[in-house]
């Protein structure tokens, strides 16, 4: 009864790109025979099609990265935590179309900007007796947003659901503890597709949040008001979840840099469960160098209240990078700047990537000329590039929904309006009134999953999908880790799309296709990063952003962020929203 006619259909509709079926050699033939050509023509939106090339990306020529700046301008006095936090509480308000946070609480975020204020006064702004280099001590007064299935203590975390709309746990996630730990303002919750189940954020009980490079578009999803904030500058950084793609997806329909860490490298107490063997929280932020100096933060392992949890300690930051010392005791040692690379020619000299040929299949001609670009550039530093098949890649999104959904079954059942969840009809008997609050708190796309998720796990019917799918799983993960270990990593598309128009991807299978190049990573437990490759202009001529992927080794987040630093540094086409709407600028 709950389901609509649509979803009961077994067709699913082709993807709203058009067709390219060209190889990845095929392609890369095709863009070498246009050797000049890149993109042409005015776009409506943004500066001209150069940006810098050779810089780090900034004014002063040293970093992206903006929680850097503006710990600096902390550090010397130039501004105050409070002043940085009402400058984004203002841009909030100026930006409220963009519905990025479900709430705020202006008050407390200034309250805990002024004690951070006080407490680099105390300690004559180096935090806490630290080191002056300790990337940790770099979050100080910063303000960050967190996505709304994330526990924060006595403000409210919905899901992005109305069965949660009254729930404020009364404590907090431990990344937000590691953040309040290291003096983060927590600023906000951000929105999100119900549950973390979807694509755009559409399915968000609070309404959906606009993509900023393109209001009439999607920002991509769950974590699309995670991205949305980080890429119209309405916090420094901010924290996303990922179970099939919902930290890459809306970085990549965002223009902004997201991080799936490895299964397990992150503590999950505290965030809302959708499918407990595949979510993962991670950072969504403006640069590399941001997203390594929050992973330095939330692999804080002393602790930690999650099973599942790795808990390593440094000696498996694993970085491999061109810098000259050996071995990195965090994530930022990563990062290496322009002037200390070994080899500035060919920073990636040594490195082999693999290009997986089925995900150029049905991609859309702009995702594809614009990753493509970045696979050249990839190139062009130094690595090495070969195509690979994995013949097993397109069974990666059958097997996710299946899992997933089972596990969302049995994870959501504990919004019952008793155990967890508000309570409607309570003069109802109890089984009513439980189906009353269920019915009543859920949005369409969660009860539809909760069905399917039930079906695929019932008697009769789980050795078909679920036992079915692990083995599919099972499979996936074996051919990806056996190419790992021939290659440094993969690079993929991002998404099979530029962002899609907002209400465009009403159908939910169609919905589910494009999870393609994210699925694979979640179902094997690997880690990958997203980061802006060239901008398409769409019909309209509006300049969209999208990204490619680099998935890699197992616990190999360090040297991820290493490589994305570099192709990042070295990237020509990158504008940053605050060019092409100058007003935004605010660091
Ligand atoms: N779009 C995928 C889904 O709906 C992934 C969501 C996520 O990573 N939370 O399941």
């Amino acid at each position: 009864m709950l389901l609509t006619s649509s979803s009961t259909t077994t067709t699913t509709k082709a993807p709203r790109c058009s067709s390219y079926s060209y190889s990845y050699s095929l392609r890369r033939q095709f863009l070498r025979r246009k050797s000049s050509g890149t993109s042409s023509g005015k776009t409506k939106n943004r500066v001209s099609a150069t940006a810098s090339s050779s810089d780090d990306g900034d004014d002063d020529g040293e970093t992206r990265s903006v929680i850097k700046k503006i710990a600096r301008k902390l550090r010397s006095g130039e501004l105050t935590s409070v002043k940085v936090t009402e400058m984004y509480l203002e841009r909030m308000k100026e930006k409220s179309s963009l519905n990025c946070y479900t709430s705020f609480n202006e008050e407390r975020a200034l309250e805990r900007a002024e004690e951070m204020d006080r407490a680099m006064q105390r300690s004559g702004n180096e935090v806490g007796g630290r080191e002056r280099h300790d990337s940790r001590s770099l979050l100080r007064g910063i303000p960050i947003a967190v996505k709304d299935n994330i526990c924060t203590k006595n403000a409210h975390t919905t899901a992005g659901s109305k069965i949660l709309r009254d729930y404020a746990p009364d404590f907090d996630a431990d990344v937000v503890k590691y953040l309040n730990r290291e003096g983060a303002v927590v600023l906000g919750k951000t929105n999100m597709d119900e549950f973390g189940m979807g694509s755009t954020t559409e399915s968000s009980a609070y309404a959906p949040t606009s993509n900023p490079w393109d209001e009439s578009r999607v920002p991509g999803g769950s974590s699309g008001g995670s991205a949305a904030a980080v890429a119209a500058q309405l916090c420094a950084a901010s924290l996303g979840s990922d179970t099939g793609g919902s930290i890459r997806q809306p970085a990549a329909f965002c223009g902004t840099v997201g991080l799936k860490p490895s299964y397990g490298r992150v503590s999950r107490h505290g965030l809302l469960a959708y499918a407990s063997s595949f979510d993962c929280i991670g950072p969504i932020t403006s640069s590399v160098e941001d997203a390594a100096i929050l992973m330095d933060v939330l692999c804080g392992s002393n602790g930690n209240r999650d099973s599942n949890d790795a808990n390593l300690d440094a000696k498996f930051f694993n970085s491999s990078n061109n810098s000259s010392s050996s071995g990195s005791s965090s994530f930022t040692d990563a990062i290496v700047s322009k002037e200390n690379l070994v080899d500035a020619a060919a920073p990636l000299k040594g490195k082999t990537f693999a290009v997986i040929k089925e995900t150029f299949t049905g991609l859309d001609e702009k995702v594809s000329a614009s990753v493509m670009e970045s696979i050249e550039l990839v190139e062009s530093l130094g690595a090495k590039v070969h195509e690979v098949s994995c013949p097993t890649f397109l069974f990666g999104l059958p097997a996710y929904y299946i899992l997933a959904l089972s596990e969302a079954s049995s994870n959501l059942a504990r919004y019952d309006g008793i155990r967890f969840g508000a309570q409607d009809y309570l003069n109802m008997d109890l089984v009513d009134s439980i189906k009353s609050s269920r019915f009543e708190g859920f949005g369409a796309e969660v009860k539809r999953r909760i069905l399917m998720g039930t079906y695929t796990l019932s008697e009769g019917y789980s050795d078909a999908y679920y036992k079915r799918a692990q083995e599919v799983r099972r499979l996936i993960y074996a051919e990806m880790t056996q190419h790992l270990q021939t290659y440094d990593g993969f690079l993929t598309p991002a998404t099979s799309s530029l962002a899609y128009k907002k209400n465009e991807n009403q159908e939910p299978l169609a919905m589910f296709t494009g999870d393609l190049m994210t699925v694979n990573v979640n179902l094997s437990g690997l880690p990958a990063l997203v980061i802006r490759s060239k901008d398409s202009a769409d019909e309209n001529n509006t300049l969209l952003p999208s990204g490619i992927q680099i998935i890699g080794k197992k616990y190999g987040e360090a040297e991820l962020l290493g490589v994305g630093h570099i192709i990042e540094m070295f990237s020509a086409e990158r504008k940053l929203y605050k060019d092409a709407f100058p007003e935004a600028s605010l660091f």
